[in-house]
């Protein structure tokens, strides 16, 4: 039997609607920002319950121009968990401003909001939240961290499309919250994409001239912008692709159950935990394990693929050498990263698969014990 890490058969059975749209489309000669971006643009923000969603190119773009739109720069801190995806850090360095690393809870592997109190000083102008592998982060003591020093949130929701924290939806809680469509994100689109959702009528407006040269009217440009829109054809599948959203939510959720299930008497492993007043979407179905790599070895012979959310956390990266940080310097993250391993998941995942992974786990654990 093999066992992808990931499959797109999922969306086969939207193949005509999706060819059908996209005809339509090519026939349409409309194809940067026209309708159909305005179209998701809406669709989204009312999936987020918020009042704007800005398309833009990409997950990544999207941070960034958040952190621009906030007039982040030189001389700024921006507080973002030290595990987290390379791109949330990127965007950071991009702008100038200095990214603070804060650890994690070792249970839920979002940031440890005591961790973020100790790192704030006057320079510290943006919190990063990731609402990392689908669960949305414990939010009462960040969003009260934001209120009373006034230090703006700004999520990353790249992993969480549908997650809730207290009833309501990642992307609603920050100033403007940044996600990606990259194809494997709980919503993916057929490419590159991103949004970025906000509440601010004004922040919309700037994010909105950002994306486009710095312009809100052709060839005026009050801003230095960007060429960073979301692109029409994805927009059109995107908003296809919205509509099945909670149920392919719901069957990550269904398989990461039976994991929990198969896997809950194994004392190698630890599985996940999903906070209190928390949801997850289980972007990544994410274990801790004990001899991480001969695990992942044997089942990648017996054709399991299996991946590592994240090997190399920010701080030890070639390219941030210059922030000066040596291995140990936050050991909660190195913990994650060196017994962490992500078990094939995506909507529509078969019991059977589900069922040779978790007997594989065992029968790897029964032979080294014995
Ligand atoms: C995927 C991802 C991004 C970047 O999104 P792209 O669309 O690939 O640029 C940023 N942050 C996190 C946590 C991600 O998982």
């Amino acid at each position: 039997m093999k066992v992808d890490f990931y499959s797109f058969d999922f969306r086969q059975s939207l193949k005509d609607r999706l060819l059908k749209a996209f005809e339509e489309f090519f026939n349409s000669n409309s194809y940067i920002l026209g309708s159909a971006v305005q179209l998701f643009e809406n669709q989204y923000a009312n999936y987020c319950g918020v009042r704007h969603a800005i398309g833009v190119s990409n997950g990544l773009d999207a941070l960034h121009l958040s952190l621009e739109s906030l007039g982040v720069g030189e001389g700024d801190e921006v507080i973002v968990p030290a595990n987290t995806f390379i791109a949330t850090v990127l965007a950071i360095t991009y702008t100038g401003a200095r990214p603070v690393f804060v650890e994690p809870k070792i249970d839920t592997y979002n940031i440890n909001p005591n961790g973020i109190l100790d790192k704030i000083n006057d320079r510290t102008r943006v919190i990063i939240p990731v609402h990392l592998y689908g669960q949305a982060c414990e939010m009462k003591e960040i969003l009260d961290i934001s209120s009373k020093y006034g230090i703006h949130i700004i999520e990353d929701n790249a992993q969480s499309q549908g997650a809730e924290w207290n009833g309501r939806r990642t992307g609603s809680f920050g100033i403007c919250n940044a996600t990606s469509f990259y194809p494997a994100k709980n919503l993916g689109a057929l490419g590159d994409a991103g949004a970025i959702t906000t509440d601010s009528d004004s922040i919309s407006r700037k994010l909105r001239s950002l994306r486009n040269y710095g312009s809100a009217v052709k060839y005026i440009n009050s801003m230095v912008g960007y060429n960073h829109r979301l692109d029409e054809c994805q927009a059109v599948f995107l908003s296809i692709f919205l509509e099945y959203l909670d149920d392919w939510n719901s069957s990550r959720q269904d398989a990461a159950r039976m994991y929990i299930e198969g896997l809950k008497d194994i004392d190698e492993i630890v599985l996940p935990t999903i906070a209190e007043g928390c949801t997850s979407v289980y972007h990544l179905f994410v274990i801790r394990c004990n001899q991480r790599d001969s695990l992942q070895e044997y089942l990648k012979n017996r054709g399991i693929s299996t991946l590592v959310h994240y090997p190399i956390p920010a701080h030890l990266q070639n390219c941030y050498r210059q922030l000066g940080y040596k291995k140990g310097a936050f050991p909660i993250t190195e913990l994650i990263s060196n017994t962490c391993l992500s078990l094939p998941l995506y909507p529509g995942i078969s019991p059977k698969s589900i069922e040779f992974v978790v007997g594989s786990i065992k029968d790897f654990y029964t032979r080294i014990s014995s």
